[in-house]
């Protein structure tokens, strides 16, 4: 077959490509191109532009066989989404399946509007709201990620959560507690990380730690991890949560100072909804606080179930450098040391002083960082509890106050930058 040796792009050369422009929790517009193979990364952007007029769109997605967004934000990386999007078609031609449209996901900043200038055709297949999108405020979701976590939690719904409804991948990581793994969860095809943690309990305490974990599902916000539901199997539990793409802070070296600064806004807001609903973190630290290439911060691992911290706190005996002075000398925990753990958080990417209990506070060099940010770090790890910034003060601090515009396009092009580096490093697969 001469269509194979001229690969994909030759032999879809003259078929007419269907791009279908999803529209975040509104449906999708279909736009219909003559001319795939030689479609430009600014002619989708265009385009997008035109279906949704009021957001700024710089980049879209698309999804792979696995259900993980892949970003498109080049002309190179339009190629590697047309030659994916070609050999599926080539697949369902084989299998003499009907031809899906391409499916990208528009990554807005702003609510979409609802003009359609080019009257473009509206697909009513897809999507399942024909209301406007929400304003953008803090506790709502501003992009088509929460909408397939709602998706998901709707499948979950249904029934629960169980081992063999996931395939694993990747492990992402070991900590004090367990393993976290990438996986697939195959009734909604979406991507989870499942931490699994080994448990010698009874029954009883079993289910106490499942009812302590109900709250999660409760909490929504976009600056928390997603929860999907937990499930013991023998002396394991699983915890499904959202997967972040871009790992948790710990591993990124020295963050710039803007960069920081919208990551600290995300965290505060993430704390400060935590505490409104009376739950302390208990665990802040670069490792617990997760990015994605959406440019989304979300904090993971607060301590909402007592008996779950209780077990794991068994067989893990000590402190971590994260934990402010009066948590290390057996005082009570409250806001402020969550507070504590906030400030050398973000006092740890820069490298600096180590901090220890009989010692002053540590101070930030002035002049290397700006004064806001050695201020807000400095007034958060005070010693005496009582004099750090109470959840209102933090929210109303000059760096957080200088951040606080909502511009996610910052971290997700540094995460995207830092994701790319560190995979040019690790050479090709
Ligand atoms: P500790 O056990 O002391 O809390 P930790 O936070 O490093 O340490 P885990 O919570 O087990 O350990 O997480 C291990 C690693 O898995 C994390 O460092 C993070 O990189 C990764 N990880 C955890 N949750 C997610 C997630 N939802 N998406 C992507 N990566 C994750
Ligand atoms: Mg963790």
């Amino acid at each position: 077959m001469l269509w194979l040796a001229l690969g994909p792009f030759h032999a879809m050369e003259n078929q007419v490509l269907v791009i279908r422009i999803k529209i975040p929790n509104s449906g999708a517009v279909d736009w219909t191109v003559h001319s795939g193979p030689q479609l430009l990364f600014r002619d989708v952007l265009d385009v997008i532009g035109q279906v949704l007029p009021e957001a700024t769109t710089t980049a879209f997605e698309y999804e792979d066989e696995d259900g993980d967004r892949i970003t498109v934000r080049s002309d190179e990386e339009m190629k590697a989404m047309l030659s994916y999007y070609y050999s599926t078609v080539m697949e369902q031609q084989v299998n003499g399946q009907l031809i899906e449209p391409l499916q990208i996901f528009p990554r807005a900043c702003k609510p979409p509007g609802e003009r359609n200038i080019h009257g473009l055709k509206v697909n009513t297949r897809a999507g399942s709201s024909q209301h406007s999108s929400p304003a953008v405020s803090d506790s709502l979701p501003s992009n088509s990620l929460k909408k397939s976590s709602a998706e998901l939690k709707k499948i979950l719904a249904n029934g629960q959560m169980n081992e063999q409804d996931i395939r694993y991948r990747d492990t992402l990581g070991h900590g004090n507690g367990g393993t976290v793994y990438k996986a697939y969860h195959v009734p909604s095809g979406k991507i989870l990380a499942v931490k699994v943690i080994l448990l010698d309990i009874t029954l009883e305490l079993q289910k106490q730690i499942m009812s302590e974990l109900e709250i999660l599902y409760k909490c929504d916000s976009s600056y928390i991890i997603g929860f999907y539901g937990a499930f013991f199997v023998e002396n394991r539990i699983s915890i499904c949560t959202e997967f972040m793409d871009g790992g948790s802070l710990d591993v990124y070296r020295k963050i710039p100072e803007h960069v920081l600064g919208r990551i600290a806004v995300a965290v505060v807001k993430g704390l400060t909804y935590l505490w409104s609903l009376k739950i302390l973190h208990r665990d802040v630290k670069p490792s617990n606080m997760l990015v994605n290439t959406r440019g989304q911060v979300k904090l993971c691992d607060f301590g909402v179930s007592t008996q779950l911290v209780n077990s794991i706190a068994k067989t893990y005996v000590g402190t971590n450098a994260y934990m402010a002075p009066e948590r290390i000398s057996g005082e009570q925990y409250g806001i402020h040391s969550d507070v504590w753990s906030l400030g050398i958080s973000f006092m740890e990417p820069l490298q600096l002083l180590q901090c220890i209990v009989d010692e002053d506070s540590p101070v930030l060099p002035v002049g290397e960082f700006s004064e806001p940010f050695v201020h807000f770090i400095t007034q958060c790890m005070r010693k005496q509890p009582k004099e750090r910034p109470a959840p209102e003060e933090l929210m109303g601090h000059p760096f957080i106050v200088q951040f606080n515009d909502g511009n996610a396009t910052v971290v997700s092009m540094w995460v995207c930058r830092a994701l790319e580096e560190r995979r040019s490093q690790q050479g090709p697969p």
